[in-house]
């Protein structure tokens, strides 16, 4: 019997050195499989046991490396491999019941027999023992041992391998999360290295710390001349200093200007810049990417000639052919005038039409850009719609349709741009005449609402489905199908542009096969 104990005292002291070697080999290294193969390799010489495995699990139970040893050799089987063992051998029961098996006799025990770990090898009896990894709580991985002899373990030997699991579980769980972070710093590294744009790691004072091939492609400079620039350098004179934005991007703000980028023997390029605050390690550093947006300059720069040349080389010979018009029809012999008369007029309204859209081309130009409305005159409202009616009663006419006036009596008046608001009503009902049916019936009205001026248009036709009500407003914004006749989409967008430039707003009402009903609001002050 003292004999005995004197024996326990001596497994247990000679375990705890045991386990204090494997700890100390354990802290040696971080690299994941290193780490596995010292595990296994520890505990089946010290259990004695010929074959082993180690499973390594991730948060969601899914096996993530694994290695095998026969005979003092290691194996790293593949994904599926771990898979298979842990679905159907007895490292998976030992999994899911999250407690520690011990199997004298491999043959006798249904937990072997039904998932058997090694099923070249399954009919000769074996031994096993089998432990689960823990770290703060969480299953790592799962340690199996088998020995050839039946009843080989002990309860002995299962209290040693879970201590060996105990102490392997966090280290294995630190070299996973070391390997997850070496993953996630290789992924970041990519993500930077490969990036379509410049971007670059600057400290708080915009000093180059790290730039991507791009930021070196693009602004023609090396690396290593990078790194002993900082951004003011790369960015045109005028941009103002990274410390106005201090506060915000301390804030977690994601700072964005436009500036142009200096480059080394080639022209600046115009570019868009967001900073934001990254935190490099435990220090906060700005991270700029850096977005080429020459295109849309050159669209920009494309526009304003775009505008410059409809305002001088169209706008005044069409002027010109509008005033000879006029000339003309003074000038014509009264007998002629009923033949010539009718193509006069189909000449003066073409002519003012492609005028109207002139204008309103420019005005959606220069009220996008927030031009203020400076011809502002008194009208009353009944005028304006009695000329916008006027402008447009052949073309419904041409179609047959019946264009009606609602006007209240005394309206006020107001004070707007009256070529532009009027250019507003003809736009709506030209729109009217274009998308109601020949004999269709189009309303033309408007009366006070309070301290404003409501204006109306309504129509008999189509209709516009209620997910497109606010869309058709926005530019080139059309409707498709055979019920909507081709059209730019820009009228509509004008039509907005204009009245809210005049503090008003505009919306449509409308039910799809019943019609649609513009509606615009001016205040009368
Ligand atoms: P355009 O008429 O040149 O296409 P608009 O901006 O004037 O451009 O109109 C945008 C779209 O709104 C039109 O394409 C059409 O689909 C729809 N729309 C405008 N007015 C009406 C209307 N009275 N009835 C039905 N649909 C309309």
């Amino acid at each position: 019997m003292e004999n005995q104990i004197h024996q326990q005292d001596a497994i247990s002291r000679s375990s705890l050195a045991l386990l204090l070697d494997i700890s100390r080999e354990l802290a040696a290294s971080l690299e994941l499989r290193t780490v596995l193969a010292r595990v296994l390799l520890l505990s089946t010489v010290n259990v004695g046991a010929e074959r082993g495995s180690l499973i390594v699990l991730n948060e969601t139970g899914q096996p993530v490396e694994a290695a095998i040893a026969i005979h003092g050799q290691v194996f790293h089987p593949t994904v599926e491999e771990m898979q298979s063992i842990l679905e159907r051998g007895l490292a998976g029961w030992v999994a899911q019941n999250r407690q520690p098996a011990l199997i004298p006799n491999t043959r006798e025990d249904e937990r072997w027999t039904r998932r058997p770990d090694d099923a070249a090898e399954r009919t000769g009896s074996k031994s096993a023992i089998c432990v689960p990894l823990f770290s703060s709580g969480q299953l790592t991985g799962v340690l199996t041992l088998v020995h050839a002899q039946t009843g080989f373990f002990t309860t002995d030997h299962l209290a040693l391998l879970q201590g060996i699991a105990d102490l392997a579980g966090i280290a294995v769980r630190n070299a996973h999360l070391y390997r997850s972070m070496q993953e996630a710093q290789r992924r970041y590294r990519e993500l930077f290295e490969d990036s379509i744009d410049p971007i670059l790691i600057t400290d708080w004072q915009g000093r180059i710390l790290e730039a991507n091939r791009q930021a070196q492609a693009v602004t023609a400079c090396s690396l290593e001349m990078l790194l002993e620039s900082s951004m003011d350098q790369l960015q045109s004179p005028q941009t103002p200093p990274l410390s106005e934005y201090f506060h915000a991007l301390q804030e977690g703000q994601t700072v964005h200007y436009e500036t142009e980028l200096q480059r080394q023997g080639i022209s600046p390029l115009p570019v868009e810049v967001y900073i934001r605050r990254v935190m490099v390690g435990e220090s906060p550093m700005l991270q700029w990417i850096l977005r080429d947006i020459s295109e849309r300059k050159q669209l920009d720069t494309l526009r304003d000639d775009l505008s410059a040349m409809i305002y001088h080389d169209l706008r005044s010979p069409l002027a010109n052919i509008i005033s000879s018009l006029d000339i003309l029809q003074t000038l014509l012999p009264p007998d002629a005038a009923e033949n010539i008369q009718p193509v006069f007029d189909i000449a003066v309204r073409a002519a003012e039409r492609l005028q109207r859209l002139i204008s309103s081309l420019l005005d959606i130009n220069r009220l996008e850009a927030g031009q203020p409305i400076i011809n502002k005159r008194p009208v009353q409202p009944r005028v304006l719609v009695n000329e916008a009616v006027d402008a447009t009663h052949t073309l419904a006419e041409s179609k047959r349709q019946q264009l009606s006036v609602v006007l209240d009596d005394d309206l006020p008046v107001i004070s707007v741009d009256v070529d532009m608001i009027r250019r507003v009503l003809i736009n709506l009902i030209e729109n009217a005449i274009k998308y109601t049916p020949m004999q269709g019936a189009i309303e033309v009205g408007s009366r006070r609402e309070g301290e404003m001026i409501r204006f109306w248009v309504r129509d008999n036709g189509p209709g516009i489905p209620q997910d497109a009500l606010e869309l058709i407003f926005e530019k080139f914004n059309r409707l498709q199908g055979e019920r909507y006749p081709k059209g730019l989409g820009l009228g509509l967008a004008f039509c907005r542009l204009a009245v809210r430039a005049h503090g008003g707003k505009i919306w449509v009402e409308s039910t799809l096969g019943e019609g649609s009903h513009f509606i615009f609001l001016l205040p009368i002050r």
